[in-house]
């Protein structure tokens, strides 16, 4: 009998997970079903450059996957029950549901805090929103983007760069890029400087109303469009189940991504709560989401043939984010995050983005090209009910 495996959502994480188990387990034995609601993957680190006018090619899922082995479902997932192990989903012919054997869980994550004022560019939809009202905008209009991460900086540096006739803003709760190296920090206060970007550092935002931003201390700031980057939430479907979750809603998986509740079920990329080599969390970013995929299926097809499972080596060693199109900033961290005195700075450091970006997107659109084939056959001992640990 053939073992159903269905990796739910094809965002970096998810779609990883699918081919790289295509790569390890014999189809004879194995049925891979990855399940998404977009019939085409989302290139979600370059929403910012969506939202500012720049096109990103389309990458339909079932082309990108054709002759991989992995059959794509077109679907959104609506419920869970993991304790009878099936997921609901509704298609274009209405609600259906799926049983399987096992189950990786990679729904990534949406951005949350934002109010009906404010516009966010943690997904497809919402960004094209904000590419259409910036194109209403006319010089000197403000625009704020709220959020001193990544995500904050990059999306306010491409806006007054794209848009250098707009009077463009950040706030941030902490100062601006203090995570960072001394000399990654001073470079980005010279782009900033660079690009006339005003920043508000040490900054809560209280509400987000038309036409302006309230802060805790209840100072006014007038902004026509208000670009909320301050928060990221996963899919309240996991909470809903008997699954252990975080306080965040993360499902709480162990050092082989498996729920710590349900064996049969992994949790992969933004949606897990999984930690790395030296126990560290992982945040969520395609820079550890991609890795915990991989882990996630080795140890699936590890614990199926009977194998080994490889040890957790998940850890970070730069942070890379771009500042517009021609400048850009490499922070070398130590595994566990942590900055360390050197960084890349200027061009060099927006050519390395935008290749980790294109070898990114690359290995999405030939997902069971870079690794040898090794598709081995499930073990005897290995039923859906009696995993070998
Ligand atoms: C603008 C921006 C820039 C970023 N830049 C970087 C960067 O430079 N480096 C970095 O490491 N990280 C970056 N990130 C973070 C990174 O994009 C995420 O951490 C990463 O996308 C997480 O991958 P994932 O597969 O877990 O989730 P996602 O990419 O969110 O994928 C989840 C998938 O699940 C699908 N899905 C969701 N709900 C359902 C449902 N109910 N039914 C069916 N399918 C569903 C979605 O359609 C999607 O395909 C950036 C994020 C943003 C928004």
């Amino acid at each position: 009998m053939q073992r159903h495996i269905v990796v739910l959502g094809a965002g970096y994480a998810g779609a990883n997970a699918a081919a790289r188990l295509a790569k390890r387990l014999h189809p004879a034995d194995t049925r891979i079903t990855l399940v998404n609601a977009d019939a085409e993957f989302v290139e979600r680190v370059r929403l910012h450059q969506l939202a500012t006018g720049q096109d990103l090619p389309p990458r339909t899922l079932t082309d990108v996957f054709a002759g991989t082995g992995v059959r794509v479902r077109i679907a959104r997932v609506t419920g869970i029950d993991a304790d009878s192990r099936t997921v609901q989903v509704v298609d274009a012919d209405g609600p259906d549901e799926i049983t399987y054997d096992t189950l990786v869980y990679a729904l990534g994550s949406s951005a949350s805090g934002v109010t009906e004022h404010a516009y966010d560019i943690a997904g497809k939809g919402s960004a094209l929103r904000l590419r259409n009202r910036l194109a209403e905008l006319t010089a000197g209009d403000a625009v704020l983007v709220v959020g001193g991460g990544l995500t904050g900086i990059e999306a306010v540096t491409e806006i007054a760069e794209a848009r250098p006739d707009l009077a463009v803003s950040l706030v941030a709760r902490g100062g601006l890029g203090d995570w960072l190296g001394e000399k990654a920090r001073q470079h980005l206060r010279t782009a900033f400087d660079r690009l006339g970007i005003t920043v508000l550092a040490h900054t809560d935002v209280e509400t987000v109303e038309p036409g302006r931003v309230v802060t805790a201390g209840g100072r006014s700031i007038p902004a026509r469009v208000t670009v909320w980057t301050a928060g990221f939430a996963v899919h309240p479907l996991a909470a809903a189940t008997t699954l252990e979750v975080s306080g965040t809603g993360q499902i709480v998986v162990d050092d082989t991504m498996r729920s710590v509740s349900h064996p049969d079920v992994y949790a992969v990329g933004d949606a897990a709560l999984a930690h790395g080599v030296h126990g560290i969390p992982l945040r969520m970013s395609c820079a550890s989401g991609v890795p915990s995929a991989h882990h996630a299926a080795d140890a699936i097809a590890a614990r199926l043939t009977g194998r080994p499972i490889p040890p957790n080596r998940i850890g970070y060693n730069a942070q890379c984010m771009s500042l517009g199109r021609r400048d850009g900033i490499l922070q070398w961290v130590t595994p566990d995050d942590r900055p360390k005195p050197s960084a890349i700075t200027g061009r060099s450091a927006a050519r390395a983005k935008e290749l980790i970006c294109r070898a990114a997107a690359w290995s999405m659109s030939h997902p069971t090209s870079m690794l040898p084939a090794r598709r081995r056959r499930i073990s005897p001992a290995s039923t859906p009910t009696q995993v070998p640990v």
